[in-house]
């Protein structure tokens, strides 16, 4: 029998980026309240995510997108061996790959950050008018927020200025108004405008 607290355990040992524990309960609340059925997600991991939004209700629905093999093979024995198969689809793939037809109710992004404003006009056709995209990470370990800079790599630096990118985009959106939340990495909610 394989528990939660066992996949949180390797996610750790193996330095594997899951949500944060008030980042998923804040996301588990808006899947609750908003009625959310059908899910898409980029970015599974080892499906960390994916189970606790399935394990809410039998009849919610996760598509979910994972480019690398070895968190992919984890994740598909973890859906397995919480029984949940029949409700959670793991693509094995580079989100950029992959034409889905389906509308969703909740598209949750949360893989590689430098390519946010990407897979937001990418899979922004597979959100149903009523629906929302939720992204994680907007904080990045508070070093969004920091405007000190210190000791940071070049890489890190490269990630954070794409963050900053991505928050302004959504500012900016015409089509979408955005709520930000300092929970978790940091969190916004996206809304199509009426
Ligand atoms: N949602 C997960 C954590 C995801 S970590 C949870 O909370 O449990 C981010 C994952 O996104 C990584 O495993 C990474 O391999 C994957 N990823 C990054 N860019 C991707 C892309 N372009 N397509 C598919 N997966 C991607
Ligand atoms: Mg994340």
């Amino acid at each position: 029998m394989v528990h939660l607290l066992d996949l949180e355990k390797y996610a750790k040992e193996e330095n594997v980026p899951i949500m944060l524990p008030d980042g998923i309960e804040f996301l588990l609340d808006y899947i609750k309240q908003n009625n959310i059925k059908t899910i898409l997600e980029i970015g599974t991991a080892i499906g960390y995510s994916s189970i606790r939004m399935a394990l809410l209700s039998k009849d919610i629905k996760v598509t979910t997108i994972e480019r690398d093999s070895k968190r992919y093979n984890e994740a598909i024995k973890n859906v397995s061996a919480f029984g949940l198969d029949d409700q959670i689809s793991v693509i094995y793939s580079d989100a950029f790959e992959v034409e889905l037809a389906e509308k969703y109710d909740l598209i949750f992004i949360d893989a590689a950050k430098s390519q946010y404003i990407k897979f937001f006009e990418k899979f922004k056709v597979n959100l149903k008018d009523s629906g929302a995209i939720i992204s994680d990470n907007l904080a990045f370990h508070g070093l969004v927020e920091n405007k000190e800079n210190i000791e940071l790599s070049r890489n890190v630096r490269g990630l954070v200025r794409k963050i900053n990118e991505y928050v302004d985009f959504l500012k900016n959106n015409k089509e979408f108004t955005t709520t930000f939340y300092s929970i978790g990495d940091g969190i916004g909610v996206s809304i199509k405008n009426d």
